[in-house]
């Protein structure tokens, strides 16, 4: 019932670089089996991604203004109001969750992951995201309780300056809102359209297709599965975990933050492996009484410099300009690579 549909575009070029004869390229238009907006895949294998080194931004200076790095976390950043939260903060092991201090919303809110300001993606340790997605669930679980009106729980994260992360020291965003922006509000209505033409969830359903096609399919854990993006929303490509019967923030359970944590880890070795270091990522849990069409997800977008001696940012016109990602990678071959670390 998903349809994964694909067109080949064929342009001829005199090539300069075999004495200017006739030479076929091909590149490809993909529609997102939910939404059916267009994206497109080209200049395959053009693009290498290259790791940066880090530990020249771990200086005394930079951690003497960073306000995450100890002890100007305390004086630095801010406090929720007691009617919010009573503590003003919330600390889960190493992660302290509080209020941004430059919103985008009414519950607008960061996780900052532990004490250190430069923390590689090989460093980023399972106890941490776990101490960081407990301390988001508390916060949701606050927040749900005192009956806002805010029915959109979002976690987002940009990690490390390609990703528009303006803070290098690792912290996710936390946002609980009545307007879910559009992404996750099209995901909805799609989902919903899905669920009352065909009377399945449509989550459950892409976990299904994938599995039984095999190439876009990384692995599964006993509540998820894990799948590169037929039509990627970045320029390396995009990846999903997917928690088909797992909706609602009150159904996430520490069995399912374990999990999270462990396809994360299996994604990060993966990343490391191909140079990835700086991703987007999103986590988007169903609203209350979206149960039966909507499942709790997480999408993970590699960033990149396209060039690191001139920084060229990987978002171009196509995106700002004619809003349509555009991917170098083909995520059957991504996959084939992502699926030796699970
Ligand atoms: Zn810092």
């Amino acid at each position: 019932m998903i349809e994964f549909k694909t067109e080949v575009v064929t342009t001829t070029i005199l090539d300069p670089r075999e004495g200017f004869a006739r030479k076929e390229i091909d590149s490809e238009i993909r529609y997102d089996p939910l939404t059916g907006e267009s994206r497109r895949l080209a200049h395959f294998g053009m693009i290498k991604p290259r790791k940066e080194d880090f530990s020249s931004w771990d200086t005394p200076e930079n951690r003497s203004r960073c306000p995450f790095c100890p002890p100007n976390i305390e004086r630095m950043t801010p406090r929720f109001p007691p009617e919010v939260l009573q503590d003003g903060h919330i600390r889960r092991g190493e992660a302290t969750l509080l209020p941004n201090i430059s919103p985008y919303d009414r519950f607008s809110a960061l996780a900052v992951m532990g004490t250190r300001h430069v923390v590689p993606l090989e460093e980023l340790s399972p106890s941490l995201l776990k101490d960081t997605f407990l301390a988001e669930m508390d916060f949701f679980r606050i927040i749900a309780a005192k009956s806002f009106g805010t029915p959109y729980n979002i976690v987002i994260w940009n990690y490390m300056p390609p990703s528009g992360g303006g803070i290098v020291h690792p912290h996710q965003q936390i946002i609980v809102s009545d307007s879910p922006g559009n992404l996750l509000r099209k995901s909805l209505e799609n989902s919903k359209r899905y669920y009352q033409v065909h009377r399945q969830n449509y989550w459950r359903e892409l976990c299904r297709a994938e599995k039984e096609k095999g190439q876009r399919f990384a692995g599964e854990l006993e509540r998820s599965c894990w799948l590169a993006s037929f039509a990627p929303l970045g320029v390396l490509g995009e990846f999903l975990g997917i928690f088909p019967d797992v909706h609602t923030v009150s159904d996430v359970d520490g069995a399912v933050i374990d999990e999270l944590v462990s396809g994360l880890e299996r994604l990060f070795r993966y990343f490391s492996s191909a140079n990835i270091y700086s991703f987007n990522m999103g986590l988007f849990f169903a609203p209350e009484g979206t149960e039966k069409y909507f499942s709790l997800h997480l999408r993970v977008i590699p960033r990149l410099f396209l060039n690191l001696e001139q920084k060229t940012s990987d978002v171009n016109s196509l995106l700002m300009v004619l809003q349509e990602p555009f991917a170098v990678v083909q995520p059957e071959k991504q996959c084939a690579e992502l699926r030796s670390f699970w």
